[in-house]
Formats: C-alpha cells, sequence, structure tokens
C-alpha cells in the first residue's frame, strides 16, 4: 500500500508523469483510472516505489500513443494515489485523488517512464462582495443545470451549497460539468478565481439556454406524438361505431360525401381551410347531439355558394334596347338612361359607377324592369324585398350561436341564385325601418358599397364574401323615405305612373296576351274592346301603375276559362265590352272618385301626392253660426293645418274685397274636413284649394265643375310652386278633371306629362290667390246668387 502523499509539495518538484487521454481532472475529485500503456504503467509503479504523487497531464491529440513534451497542455495536476489494483489482463486500475494545478517546466525522458519538473499554481484567493455575487450566481445557475440536465445527483448539489471557498467551488462545478475536453482544460488552465468563475457562468449560460431549447423540442415532438396517437385512436374508434351503426363499409357515407364537396366547390383557400377545419370538429362530434347538425348545415351553405360560378356578361347595348323594348311599353326616358348606364359599364369596366335606384309607386313596372336589364345583360335575376326590414341581422345574418340561425338575405339569394355575379334588386329600400336591433341601412351601405363589398362579412358565414361582381339594382315609392347616406350612392330614375292610354296601350300590349297564355285561353275565344278596357281601367281600379289592372284582366280571363269549360256546346267569343264588363267584375268601384259630379257649395278638389302616386282629395267646408271658431278634421298633419289657417287669415285679411261679411271671424265658425280620415295626409300644396273651400262655403258660391288645384298659399295671397306635379296630374285626369289650377312655377314640370292628358285638360297657371279665386268661380253664378 502506498503511503498517502505530503500535504506540503515543494514549489517544484520532479513527478512521473501518467498523460491522460480526452480526460481533465480538476482538484478534489478522487476517480479510478485504467492505466493500460506500459509508460504509463511504469509511471504508476516508479510513483508507488518512491513514494512520489503522480502528474496527470492530458494530451492534445488521444490518439498520440507515446507523448513527450509539446504533445501535452502545459498545465496539469498533481495527484495522490489512493489505490492500485491489476487486472488478469495486464492493465491496473489506480484510484487517484487529484490535488492541485501545476505548470510543467521541464520534461525528462527516460526509457521505462518520462519524468516533469512541475510547478505549484499560485492563486490569490479574492474575498470580496463581488466574488461572493459572482459564486452565488453561478451556484443557482448550476442548480438550474443540474434540473434541465438531470445528470448531477442531488448530493453533489448538497456538496456545493456547503462549500464557501470561491476556488473550491470553482472546481467542484467544473468537475461535474459534461463538456469537451479542449474546453475543460481551458477551466483548468484559467488561474485567476474571478475570471474562472466567470467563464464558467458563461459557460453555464450557454449550456443552460441549450439544454431548454432542447426542452422545447421534445416536448413539441412528445405533444405531436401524443396528439397523433390520440386521433388514430378516435377515428379507430369512429369507424367501429359507425360500422356498429350500419354505415356502408366503403366508407362512402355523409362524411366522406361531405368532405368530397368541400374539396369540389372551389373555395378560396383560406374559406376552404375554415371549412376544413369545421369539418374536423363535426367528424369528431356524436352525430345526433344537436351542435353536429348546426356545424353541418353551416358546411352545407359554405359547399353551396357559387365561389366561382358565374355567367358571362352580354353587353350589346342593340340588343338591349330590344330586349328593353320587347317587355315595356313607353318609358322611352327611362329605357334611354338604363342603356346609358349599360354603355358607361361596357366601356369601363374598373368604375362601376353609382347603383341605380327605380323610383315609383307601385306596379309600374320597376321589378319588371330589372328583369329585363338581368334578360338584356345575360345575367341571373334575384330580388328581395327589404320592406319592413328592421333588424340588422336580416341582411347580415345571425351569428352561429343563435338557435336556428341562418345567412343574411343577400348570402340567402346569392345561394339561391347559384352564381356570383346575378343582377341584384333589392325591392323597397324606402321601407326599411331601424330599431334597437342596429340600423338595417347601415348593413345595406355595406352591401352597395363598392369600396367595401369586396369583403362582405356575413355573420353567419362569418368570412368574407366578394360582393363586388354583383349588379346592385334598388327600387323605392319614394325617394324622401331613402336614409340619405344610401341615397348618396345612388342614381335615382323616376316612373311616375301611367295615363289611362297609356295603360290601355300596356294591356292591350302587354298585359292582356300575357294573362290569355296563362289561362291558355286564345283570341278566338275572348276579345277586349276599347271600351271594355277604359271601363276596367276607370271604374275598376285607380293606381298610378298598373298591378291591379293586371289583376282585373287576369279576373275577366279565369271568369272566361270557367265558362267556356263548364259550356255545353262550343261557346262564342265573349266580348269584353263596358257592358260586359259589369257582369264579370261587378258593380264599378271607384265611380264615386271620379270627380264628374255636380259641384257642391263648400267643396274644393286638392290634389295630393302619395307613395303610390298622385291621388285627389275632396276638401269641404261648412259655416255656423258661432264665435269665430276653426276646427279641421281628417287626420291632418302639422303643415296641412298650417296651410288651413294661413287660408283662413289670408281670408280675412281680404274679407272687403271678397265680399264677405268682414265681421264673420266674430259671428261664425269654421269647420274644415277632409274626408278619409284613415289615412294621414300632410303637405302645403293643399293651401290653395283649403281657400277655394273656405270662401266657398262663406260665399256660397259652389266652384267650378270639374275643377281641380294645387298650390302652397302663403299670408299674403302669393302661391308657391309645389312637387309631384306629373303624378297630381295623372291622377286628376284619372279622376276626370278637366280644368286644373297650378302654381306657374309648376309650369315647366308639364313637359313630362303625355301628350293626351294634356290634350284632356285646360291648365290654369296663377301666382296669386286673386288669379285662383277669379278661375275657381263662375262670375255670372255670383250674379244670380246675388241677385
Ligand atoms: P313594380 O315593381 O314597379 O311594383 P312590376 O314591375 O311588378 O311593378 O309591374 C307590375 C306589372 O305591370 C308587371 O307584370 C309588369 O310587366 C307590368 N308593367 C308595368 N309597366 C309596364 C310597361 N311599361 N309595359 C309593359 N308592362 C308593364
Amino acid at each position: 500500500m502506498p503511503k498517502k502523499p505530503k500535504k506540503q509539495q515543494p514549489e517544484r518538484h520532479r513527478l512521473p508523469l501518467l498523460p491522460l487521454r480526452d480526460m481533465v481532472l480538476f482538484p478534489q475529485m478522487v476517480v479510478p483510472l485504467l492505466v493500460g500503456r506500459p509508460a504509463s504503467l511504469a509511471a504508476v509503479e516508479e510513483a508507488v516505489e518512491s513514494d512520489r504523487p503522480l502528474l496527470l497531464c492530458t494530451q492534445r491529440d488521444s490518439r498520440t500513443e507515446n507523448p513527450e513534451r509539446e504533445d501535452l497542455y502545459s498545465t496539469g495536476i498533481v495527484a495522490g494515489i489512493h489505490q492500485t489494483l491489476r487486472m488478469p489482463d495486464g492493465t491496473m486500475k489506480v484510484v487517484v485523488e487529484a490535488m492541485e494545478r501545476v505548470t510543467l517546466k521541464r520534461f525528462y525522458k527516460k526509457t521505462d517512464c518520462h519524468e516533469v519538473l512541475v510547478e505549484r499554481v499560485k492563486v490569490r484567493v479574492p474575498r470580496g462582495k463581488q466574488t461572493l455575487a459572482l459564486m452565488r450566481t453561478t451556484a443557482s445557475q448550476f442548480e438550474e443545470h443540474a434540473r434541465l440536465s438531470q445528470r448531477v445527483a442531488p448530493e453533489i448539489l448538497m456538496t456545493l451549497r456547503g462549500i464557501t471557498d470561491p476556488e473550491a467551488m470553482a472546481d467542484y462545478m467544473s468537475a461535474y460539468l459534461t463538456l469537451p475536453t479542449a474546453e475543460r482544460q481551458e477551466l483548468l488552465e484559467t488561474i485567476e478565481i474571478k475570471e474562472r468563475l466567470e467563464k464558467l457562468s458563461s459557460i453555464l449560460m450557454r449550456e443552460n439556454d441549450m439544454l431548454k431549447i432542447e426542452q422545447k423540442v421534445r416536448d413539441k415532438l412528445r405533444d405531436q406524438m401524443e396528439k397523433g396517437q390520440r386521433e388514430y385512436y378516435l377515428h379507430e374508434q369512429l369507424k367501429a361505431i359507425r360500422s356498429e351503426l350500419g354505415h356502408r363499409d366503403d366508407g362512402y357515407d355523409e362524411f366522406t360525401e361531405l368532405r368530397e364537396l368541400i374539396d369540389k366547390a372551389k373555395m378560396p383557400a383560406d374559406i376552404k381551410k375554415k371549412a376544413i377545419r369545421e369539418f374536423g370538429r363535426f367528424e369528431r362530434m356524436p352525430s345526433m347531439s344537436p351542435e353536429s347538425s348546426v356545424v353541418r348545415t353551416y358546411l352545407e351553405w359554405l359547399v353551396e355558394m357559387p365561389w366561382q360560378k358565374r355567367t358571362r356578361d352580354k353587353l350589346d347595348l342593340r340588343k338591349a334596347q330590344k330586349v328593353l323594348d320587347q317587355d315595356h311599353y313607353g318609358l322611352k326616358k327611362i329605357k334611354e338612361r338604363i342603356l346609358e348606364f349599360l354603355a358607361v359599364r361596357k366601356l369601363s369596366k374598373t368604375s362601376r359607377g353609382p347603383i341605380l335606384c327605380l323610383v315609383g309607386p307601385p306596379g309600374v313596372g320597376k321589378t319588371s324592369l330589372g328583369r329585363s336589364i338581368a334578360h338584356a345583360m345575360g345575367r341571373k335575376f334575384v330580388r328581395v324585398s327589404l320592406g319592413g326590414v328592421r333588424d340588422q341581422a336580416e341582411i347580415r345574418g345571425h351569428r352561429r350561436t343563435y338557435v336556428g340561425a341562418l345567412p343574411g338575405r343577400i348570402i340567402q339569394s346569392i345561394r339561391k341564385v347559384g352564381v356570383r355575379n346575378p343582377l341584384f334588386m333589392l325591392d323597397e329600400i324606402d321601407k326599411m325601418s331601424s330599431d334597437f336591433r342596429g340600423d338595417p341601412s347601415a348593413a345595406l351601405l355595406e352591401v352597395l358599397d363598392p369600396e367595401q363589398n369586396k369583403n362582405f362579412s356575413d355573420h353567419y358565414l362569418e368570412i368574407e364574401t366578394d360582393l363586388s361582381e354583383v349588379f346592385f339594382i334598388t327600387t323605392a315609392n319614394s325617394e324622401y323615405e331613402i336614409p340619405d347616406p344610401l341615397l348618396d350612392r345612388m342614381e335615382v330614375v323616376r316612373l311616375s305612373g301611367y295615363s289611362i292610354l297609356e295603360k290601355e296601350n300596356i294591356a292591350k300590349l302587354f298585359l292582356i296576351p300575357k294573362q290569355l297564355e296563362a289561362t291558355g285561353l286564345t283570341e278566338k275565344q275572348v276579345k277586349f274592346t276599347d271600351s271594355g278596357l277604359d271601363s276596367i281601367i276607370q271604374c275598376y281600379t285607380f293606381e298610378a301603375g298598373v298591378r291591379e289592372l293586371e289583376r282585373q284582366v287576369a279576373a275577366i280571363c279565369r271568369k272566361v276559362a270557367k265558362k267556356i269549360v263548364m259550356a255545353k256546346k262550343q261557346p262564342p267569343k265573349v266580348v269584353v265590352d263596358a257592358k260586359s264588363v259589369i257582369v264579370l267584375l261587378g258593380p264599378p268601384r271607384y265611380d264615386d272618385i271620379r270627380a264628374e259630379k255636380e259641384p257642391l257649395v263648400g267643396v274644393a278638389v286638392g290634389l295630393a301626392w302619395t307613395m303610390a302616386g298622385g291621388d285627389i282629395l275632396h276638401i269641404e267646408t261648412s259655416t255656423m253660426k258661432g264665435k269665430g271658431a276653426l276646427t279641421l278634421t281628417g287626420q291632418l298633419g302639422d303643415v296641412m293645418e298650417e296651410s288651413a289657417q294661413a287660408a283662413y287669415t289670408y281670408i280675412r285679411t281680404r274679407a272687403k274685397e271678397l265680399k264677405i261679411p268682414v265681421t264673420f271671424h266674430k259671428t261664425m265658425d269654421l269647420h274644415v274636413h277632409v274626408p278619409e280620415g284613415g289615412i294621414p295626409k300632410d303637405g302645403p300644396s293643399a293651401g290653395i284649394s283649403m281657400a277655394v273651400s273656405m270662401l266657398s262655403a262663406l260665399t256660397n258660391r259652389e266652384p267650378k265643375k270639374s275643377l281641380a288645384m294645387t298650390g302652397e298659399i302663403t299670408l299674403r295671397g302669393r302661391v308657391l310652386s309645389v312637387g309631384g306635379i306629373k303624378e297630381k296630374v295623372l291622377a286628376a285626369h284619372r279622376a276626370g278633371i278637366r280644368t286644373l289650377i297650378i302654381p306657374k312655377n309648376n309650369e315647366k314640370d308639364l313637359v313630362d306629362v303625355p301628350k293626351e292628358v294634356k290634350r284632356d285638360i285646360k291648365f290654369i297657371f296663377v301666382a296669386n290667390m286673386d288669379q285662383v279665386f277669379k278661375e275657381a268661380f263662375t262670375a255670372r253664378k255670383t250674379r244670380k246668387k246675388k241677385a
């Protein structure tokens, strides 16, 4: 047994050399070495015999068999021998304890083993706060390293916590770090303690970072593996359940079918991604669950949207003109406007211009014009009525979280029509209202605005849909009811209604042939005469458009068809004339509206503009003894009431000239009533007719026969112009009015009135009330009455 070496080594000492391969020892380490090279074996023997420690020094290159001075690093370790054990194969196991650093000074080459003169390394151990802090940092980094690498035993950490000497600590940590040989040697060669700790700290930082990254990668891999395994397992389970439930073996079930449809739907990439994600969810859900049917419906919507389907535009203006003329009588200006619109569209593909808005009373052909435009352009037609829509969701859809949620009307219609570029008619946009559920017009704005509708988002679909290829056309009864921001984006085209002659022609050329075809009759079986048509138009309908007329024609055709089918022998041709109309349609409905009856005292005929076109108003005034009260009834709006007050005041101020008792406002009460109290009436245009009605009652003179008037009155008796002249004139014509008093400034509006109407009516243009009174009453009668 070799003796334990003395603790205190001389400054310089000559020691037998044991070269180390790929190994660097640090002081305090006790390690077993397996020695096999003859020179190394001799060195151990020499050390034991001479009771000296060994010099352990690492070779620069582990492959060198017999290293000499230059093959060794210049710093080594002095090590005491604890134990030696000869092995049967001739090698030896030596347990050594590394003691301290030395530098190699001189090399003595000998035959059996080499010896080296070494010098002890002097180390100054710093004790400042900075060193302490450095020690703590490095120690905690080392602990983290132990935790991350899981290669350091807990006892080692315990021991480390007990070390207070900085050098001992640095060496202890270096000993337990797994590092490349060169780096370990570098640590060994670093003499300054602070420098050594700093180096250790940076090595630990690098190593810990590496370990963390490795950990992350490992975790991710494990997650993926687990997920893959889990999915595989679930899919297998699903398959088993499906086959239990009797699905087809070849896997061609609703899932496969839906998945195929998703692939075939030609969705844009991002939407397809979403569809596939939802499909994944759907597949994993229990098929009976309500959630499953929600997702399924959603997927069906996605699959059935026309993502890429479109029709090709035919923008041949000559053809378009032909189609418009074929489908519609008259409407010259409107057709022209539409053709201009299409021409611009053809020339400039980029600027899509404003949206067309067809404004007019019901039944004037707005919808059918839309259809014709679609036909002329070769587009599919789809129509949505917005009348009564008060909820944003009707346009944009409900979120899927609602029970029974569906997309909004826009998306529904696009799916229904099956192409992404239909002609889309939004009917009655003036009939939307808004409440707490959000303003639908705001949503509509997004639909119509070319800047925004490229990515219109429906709440149900939750994806952006491109509506920019859709050709939108809107319709309204009154442009005044359209929300301003919407109106701003549209170009209004007005259709104001038809004259009686125009209606007759529409009936002859379009409505009758259409209804004959619908009922399977021929012109040989039924004939509509002019008088018959006239009677239908004037006594059975009272409208600006021709919808009711079409209905009455249809009713007659049905009755004739029934007659023919029920007849025992071949029935004679049915002639629809003024007489037979009464038999077929019953007593006339609008007889009383026609103003041909004898004029009455206190009754003046005014004209009104309504959303359904124009209308006539009978304004009645009664006088009675009293104290000058003015009563107004008949659901009059504020403006109309004020007009009545103004008319009253004007008459009072002119009482003398008008030859009525100047004190009438003290002795008489006046009651002005506008019948049909169920309908609210407003506007200033009845001003002059109310004045005429009052004057008629006060002077006991009836106005002229078949006379109507419209115009606003001022307190000084001026007559101001009013709106809706064309509609009012047509209404007056329908009602059989022959003389019409209208404000001078409205004369220009008569250009739009059909010739035959102008021929039938005498127009009197007035600028003040004196003219009105003069024209409204017959001079001769007045004298008679007076007499
Ligand atoms: P709107 O949409 O303005 O309420 P529609 O387009 O539904 O009216 O028209 C009602 C009916 O009247 C339709 O059958 C339409 O073909 C017919 N019609 C209206 N105007 C004309 C016209 N100028 N020529 C031929 N038919 C017309």
